[in-house]
């Protein structure tokens, strides 16, 4: 499934491996998501990557739930997990639970305090904190570094069997509190935590911590390349030490980090994403402002846009940020010869056309996509009274603008042109109707050329249109002027709208063109719920961007 046609720098790694045999050609990778958290468009590069440079050397990719963390872990977020993976278009070898392992990483721990690697340590937080020096200070041994190794044994057991209240002890590593790397100072291997876990109960209350889990995890399934982000650099030689000296594989997966994707007007972290849903700001995981691939998918983004964008950034070992416009441009590159178009007006304005007759009724024809011959055509309907964009018509023009005001005349694409005599005003000043007069000479497909107007516009029949729900979202984030997000408060827009009546037939999910407005998706979940019963649409991307990929 979509492979990357770029190679990188982890390929280059593979093609070396597989020169000197390291792993005798195989090719095993995973994707392990903490299901703490639906999946977002970060995880979305690590899937890509993870599944497609399997693909690419014939190999292998696992799921793997790295549920080691019982308080924050949720079958919901599992089961978003799966269904995400598979809508990304990609299959998993062996779904796998780290959880399964547990019995494993608790002899692996066992095997530790006996070759006086491990110890069980009942410094506080606090006082571990203070034991742990700086960045420029070493750390000091704790007190109990030195217990023996049968005390370790029955204290660790004990912590196993629930005698030890969460937080009085923990299995620490013995490795060297002077390390200037701080995740060398005898790390913590286990804690106690009286909770209930998703997959095993109750059955243990003590759980491995991440850095003893991860490469146990790894080796098991005997993955070869472990993929993950640049923050673990620093955590690599824990990796390799807790393979090392538990010493039980051979050969040992090797743990490669790549930088983290970030995009400009958003979040991109599990935790801050939790605390949006939270608090109520957004409408949940899914909401279409969110940058979850849930979010992603109800917004109407296609997996092909998005897997696009995956290759299209690449895998560095520099962080940076990546722009919003880049997914908005494929996104748009992926829909642009796909979808029908649809006639819909926002915030319109009626017009009269006041030498039309009151009972006709006209029927066009017009292409449903202009690029595209091959989608076809569909009829629309023309009579005296029809709506208009408010962008379309100004009673006080600026300059250059070609569309409707008094006194000029635009072509009504795919009917007639039409000529704006009159504007008639509600008693507050705003604008009741315009009047306009057409031009039966220049019926569509009639062949005229008599004249040319600058201006073209669409419109709806007043008489055989329905009102929608149209949500036009704007970004999450916006940053202020020191570069820092802060959340939009103009995320989204609901204009009053009109279109077509066979947009009230749309599938969920179905995506249209509105014609000059951008890309729409029929919500996959609200369509049926919008305001008075309006259809919702929600709009994936406008249709102009200044954004052009480097
Ligand atoms: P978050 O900080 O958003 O909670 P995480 O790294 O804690 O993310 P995990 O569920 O542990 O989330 O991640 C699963 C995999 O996805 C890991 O291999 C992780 O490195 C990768 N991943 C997470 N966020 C990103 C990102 N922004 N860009 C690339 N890969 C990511
Ligand atoms: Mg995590």
């Amino acid at each position: 499934m979509s492979e990357f046609r770029s190679s990188n720098f982890i390929h280059d790694i593979i093609d070396e491996d597989n020169k000197t045999g390291k792993y005798g050609g195989e090719v095993v990778t995973r994707f392990p998501p903490e299901p703490n958290g639906y999946l977002h468009i970060g995880h979305a590069k690590s899937i890509c990557l993870n599944f497609s440079t399997a693909a690419k050397y014939g190999g292998r990719c696992n799921l793997r739930y790295d549920d080691t963390n019982p308080e924050k872990e949720d079958m919901e977020y599992v089961n978003s997990i799966e269904e995400d993976v598979h809508w990304l278009g990609f299959e998993w070898d062996k779904k796998l639970w780290a959880s399964d392992y547990f019995p494993k990483m608790y002899e692996a721990a066992i095997e530790l305090i006996k070759k006086g690697k491990a110890f069980v340590c009942a410094l506080s937080p606090d006082e571990m904190r203070e034991y742990r020096g700086t960045l420029t200070e070493p750390g000091k041994n704790s007190p109990y570094r030195d217990r023996p190794v049968e005390e370790n044994l029955r204290l660790f057991r004990e912590m196993k069997e629930g005698k030890h209240d969460d937080g009085s002890l923990v299995l620490r590593a013995k490795i060297d509190m002077a390390s200037p790397n701080m995740n060398m100072r005898d790390p913590i291997l286990y804690r106690i935590a009286h909770a209930d876990h998703h997959n095993t109960g109750t059955e243990w209350c003590i759980y491995p911590m991440y850095d003893f889990a991860h490469p146990i995890e790894d080796a098991i399934e005997g993955v070869t390349h472990s993929i993950c982000t640049l923050e673990f650099e620093d955590h690599r030689p824990l990796y390799e030490w807790v393979l090392d000296e538990v010493g039980w594989w051979n050969p040992e997966p090797q743990q490669i980090e790549f930088a983290r994707l970030n995009i400009t007007n958003t979040v991109m972290s599990k935790r801050l994403l939790k605390g949006l849903v939270d608090e109520n700001i957004v409408e949940g995981w899914d909401d279409p402002r969110m940058p979850t691939i849930a979010g992603l998918r109800r917004r109407g983004y296609t997996p092909e846009a998005i897997r696009d964008f995956c290759d299209r950034i690449g895998v560095s070992k520099a962080n940076s940020e990546v722009e919003m416009g880049l997914l908005e441009f494929c996104v748009r590159e992926d829909l642009q010869s796909k979808l029908e178009s649809r006639n819909v007006v926002e915030n319109p304005v009626k017009v009269i056309i006041t030498n039309y007759p009151e009972d006709k009724v006209e029927e066009f024809t017009i292409e449903n996509n202009g690029k595209v011959p091959e989608l076809g055509t569909r009829t629309i309907t023309f009579s005296r009274e029809i709506w208009i964009d408010g962008e379309d018509f100004k009673e006080i023009p600026p300059r250059k603008y070609f569309r409707l005001f008094p006194g000029n005349e635009v072509r009504l694409k795919g009917a007639y042109f039409i000529k704006c005599t009159d504007v008639i005003k509600n008693d507050d000043g705003s604008i009741r109707e315009v009047h306009a007069t057409y031009d039966p000479e220049t019926r569509s497909g009639s062949g005229f050329t008599g004249r040319k107007v600058k201006g073209t516009i669409h419109f709806v029949d007043a008489s055989n249109c329905v009102p929608i729900e149209v949500r036009n979202y704007g970004y999450l984030m916006v940053p202020d002027e020191n570069g820092e997000n802060h959340i939009n408060p103009e995320s989204i827009e609901i204009p009053v709208a009109y279109g077509e009546p066979s947009l009230m037939n749309a599938e969920k999910g179905e995506r249209f063109q509105f014609f000059r407005h951008g890309y729409y998706v029929a919500d996959s979940k609200l369509f049926e719920e919008g305001k008075d019963g309006r259809k919702v649409f929600n709009r994936i991307v406008d249709l102009k961007s200044s954004y052009r990929p480097k």
